[in-house]
């Protein structure tokens, strides 16, 4: 034996589970962002319809509005530009029937103001439904019996979430229980909230990967135009101030609506993702949810697929095709829906991008008993983890933290023959090569 071969080790394979947890895994946020924004606009002022879903649809952005359907012919906007709001992608939110203390009302009030609500809502607006709620005065996230009733209320009449008035949410696990989805907190904009302020909570959110919701009530321009001065009045140019901020952070934070952010994080906590399969040319796996109801929580999640030195051409999810976002580092993210059948990665080709790889600085060789592989880089490696890989570019046998001066050998009489991948990582440096083992 050379002086410079190490030693020769023996391979570690990869219990099942291992193997699994190697795969990849779901995003904490769509698309692998690191938090979640939500603008939700109460009580449908007269200022808001004609001023806020144009603002948003100029910037590719979408928002929760919450309804109350007493006041949607009062504040003399009709049913049409809720349905056009609706059509842009926006969601239409409970915000009850005349917006009472939720606190004062008997259970057969409750029945009107919530139930009935959510069904004057669902009659109108075809698209969507109305799961989402907002608690009048934020009367109803509390803990006493009467808060409870309230909850149970929405609840049952299908709501899957609502959210409150007070300030919070900041941190992912800011929901670990059903009902604590049901006392979702916000951020109040009022007219003296600076942009500063603004961009503070988002900042905020950022950084502990939670979900901001922002709150808005009265929306006016510079003449209070709608006469929208009822309560915590934010100026149209100020909004638009806001809202610019926002998308120059989209690709870090996720901008959407209440519902898509709470089904996301509900399906995400109790989502699974298998692998199930794989050959030559492909590699497949399942994600299901916990939750029974695949009607409603179709909401896709983001998954971040390892690449392990693989292209992979296509994504499939029960034959139909899947759009990949982008490589992230080595890992490829692409979204697919819990419990709607088989995904399938197809593979391209072997490689990475130019600058990442040194496809050239690795060999291997067989020894003559079969059993023995010999990886050889042309340069030295240090703390170097050396996997093998197969076609679907799952590990098969790992070495870690390997100091390769020019060779290390592995027992590979386990593996049987075929194609394989042999991978050695060193920090930054990366090397891969395809390579056949035969028996
Ligand atoms: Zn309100």
């Amino acid at each position: 034996m050379k002086k410079s071969t190490i030693c020769i080790l023996l391979a570690v394979f990869c219990g099942m589970q291992m193997l699994v947890a190697q795969v990849g895994e779901i995003c904490k946020w769509d698309s692998d962002r690191q938090a979640a924004i939500v603008l939700t606009f109460d009580d449908w002022s007269p200022g808001q319809q004609p001023i806020v879903p144009g603002e948003l649809k100029s910037r590719n952005l979408n928002a929760t509005f919450f309804i109350e359907t007493s006041l949607v012919a009062n504040w003399n906007h009709d049913w049409p530009t809720v349905l056009t709001t609706a059509a842009d992608g926006n969601e239409i939110g409970n915000h009850t029937k005349s917006h009472p203390h939720l606190l004062t009302q008997n259970a057969t009030q409750l029945n009107t103001e919530i139930r009935a609500a959510r069904a004057i809502i669902d009659g109108h607006v075809l698209n969507q439904k109305a799961t989402s709620f907002a608690y009048p005065f934020g009367e109803g996230s509390g803990n006493t019996s009467k808060d409870i009733e309230i909850r149970d209320s929405l609840k049952a009449s299908g709501h899957i979430a609502a959210r409150g008035v007070s300030v919070g949410n900041y941190g992912y696990n800011f929901a670990t229980t059903d009902d604590d989805y049901f006392k979702i907190m916000t951020y109040p904009m009022c007219s003296g909230t600076t942009l500063d302020n603004f961009k503070g909570q988002v900042t905020q959110i950022k950084n502990g990967g939670g979900l901001l919701t922002v709150l808005y009530h009265s929306i006016d321009n510079a003449n209070n135009s709608y006469s929208d001065t009822w309560y915590c009045q934010v100026k149209q140019t100020a909004l638009q101030a806001q809202l610019d901020h926002l998308v120059t952070l989209k690709d870090q934070v996720w901008i959407t609506t209440f519902g898509q952010a709470v089904k996301y994080h509900k399906e995400r906590n109790c989502a699974q993702l298998t692998q199930t399969g794989t050959t030559g040319t492909t590699m497949s796996f399942t994600l299901s949810d916990t939750l029974s109801n695949n009607d409603l929580y179709n909401q896709p999640l983001s998954l971040k697929i390892f690449r392990n030195g693989i292209n992979y051409s296509t994504a499939t999810q029960n034959g139909l095709p899947l759009v990949i976002d982008g490589v992230v580092h080595d890992s490829i993210v692409f979204r697919a829906v819990p419990d709607a059948g088989e995904i399938v990665l197809t593979i391209g080709s072997l490689g990475f991008e130019p600058g990442v790889a040194d496809n050239a600085g690795i060999r291997v060789f067989q020894d003559a008993s079969s059993s023995l592989l010999t990886i050889q880089t042309l340069k030295p490696l240090l703390n170097a983890n050396i996997s093998i890989l197969d076609l679907s570019g799952q590990e098969v046998l790992v070495l870690k933290n390997e100091t390769v001066l020019s060779a290390v050998r592995m027992d590979v009489s386990s593996l049987s023959a075929g194609m394989y991948v042999v991978r050695a990582s060193s920090g930054e440096t990366v090397r891969v090569q395809k390579f056949a083992l035969l028996k």
